[in-house]
């Protein structure tokens, strides 16, 4: 089925003013889903937040529903967050490392994932492992393998970086990580709401993502995704009276789904409007929104590569909506700044957020655009004409 592209343009109010090709940043929500925001804040506004909590619990508990739904598993292995940092380390915290154990990531791993490493290594002397990206800028599954042993802990792989437009093979990754028997928490954040995800074809024990990204969703919102079958080797470093049940004096009880991940207080409306953009999703469908964001990012990387001075930072044939690149003549900081008095929004990827990626063959910081489905080829070709222009 193909994508009602002017419907989708006339509910998202901003395509008549600007180009958003910033959608890895922060994607433009559609009406509905921003309406479903405000309303639950007057409903606060007039009956309390307590009692609004109770009167809107079925719009709540739907964030569950919506989001199992999108990616193939129960709802009782969803769990919401404030944003997917938050989800990502309340998991990674909840592994009981022992010094020396390892950890496995790539190379194109998100910078705040490396950063907890490099924490983890620094305060409980777990080693990291970085396997190397092929040819093809992807993930190298024969040296993923090669460098299992007894003492790996855990896989952490980035599914989509969004410092550079490849998507990693996740599901192979999957299997290796299932043949061993170790954790494998994947990173979802930029293919969340790009592309059709089912845990159990990428054969993930936890999975983490963010809400404004291409899920279209409001700021300051997350979830995680929690199999059912590793919530024994997991125990939430920081709980409260929502994810445990205080029985007496020397004891509590853990609750016994991914909800034990949770704090009691959070954005209510957050997880509203959340919950309806994933339901969003799911009605223009995922597979149609992934075929149009991979064939607008085509178009785009194929005009760009036709301007003098321009240059790419992805090739090959995984490549998701983001699309990374340089002009010889100005740094990325002042065309970002150029593009946006045009109103066309865009971003900029800093090397000292990709030292073991970009930092490596760029030669200063990147421009980055990445692409939605209700971007048009119109929006493309006009993006394409001002850089010509410049
Ligand atoms: C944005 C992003 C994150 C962090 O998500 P937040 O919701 O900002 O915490 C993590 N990983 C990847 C790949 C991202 O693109």
């Amino acid at each position: 089925m193909s994508i009602d592209i002017a419907a989708v343009r006339a509910q998202t109010p901003a395509c008549t003013s600007l180009i958003h090709f910033n959608n890895a940043g922060a994607a433009l929500s559609p009406q509905g889903v921003t309406a479903a925001l405000i309303a639950h804040l007057e409903l606060e506004q007039q009956i309390g937040a307590y009692e609004a909590a109770v009167v809107a619990a079925p719009a709540v508990e739907d964030f569950y529903g919506a989001l199992a739904q999108m990616l193939g598993c129960s709802t009782r292995e969803i769990a919401y967050a404030e944003n997917a940092t938050q989800a990502w380390n309340s998991l990674v915290n909840a592994i009981d490392f022992a010094p020396g154990e390892r950890i496995i990531t790539g190379q194109s791993e998100y910078a705040s994932n490396y950063l907890t490493f490099l924490h983890l290594a620094k305060r409980q002397g777990v080693r990291i492992e970085v396997i190397p990206n092929d040819s093809a800028g992807l993930l190298d599954l024969e040296r993923l393998e090669a460098a299992i042993t007894a003492d790996v802990k855990l896989i952490a792989l980035t599914h989509v970086p969004s410092q550079c437009g490849v998507i990693h093979p996740a599901a192979e990754v999957g299997r290796i990580a299932k043949k061993h028997g170790i954790l494998y928490l994947l990173d979802a954040c930029q293919s969340a709401g790009q592309m059709a995800l089912d845990v159990g074809a990428l054969g993930c024990d936890m999975l983490t993502g963010t809400g404004r990204k291409y899920l279209r969703g409001p700021r300051g919102t997350g979830f995680l995704y929690l199999n059912k079958d590793c919530k024994a080797r997991l125990e939430p470093a920081a709980i409260d009276l929502h994810a445990a049940q205080w029985l007496s004096a020397h004891s509590y009880r853990l609750r016994e789904d991914a909800r034990r991940f949770e704090h009691w207080e959070c954005f209510v409306a957050g997880k509203i409007g959340l919950g309806r953009a994933v339901r969003y999703a799911l009605e223009i469908g995922l597979p149609a929104i992934e075929t149009r964001v991979q064939q607008l990012a085509h178009s785009l990387r194929e005009q760009l590569a036709e301007i003098a001075g321009v240059t790419l930072y992805e090739h090959g044939a995984h490549l998701s909506g983001i699309v990374t690149f340089t002009t010889e003549r100005m740094a990325a900081a002042q065309l970002h700044a150029i593009l946006q008095e045009q109103a066309v929004n865009s971003s900029v990827t800093k090397l000292s957020n990709s030292q073991l990626d970009l930092a490596t063959r760029a030669p200063g910081d990147v421009n980055r655009a990445s692409v939605h489905y209700y971007n048009t080829e119109e929006e493309v070709l006009r993006f394409c004409e001002l850089l010509r222009q410049l």
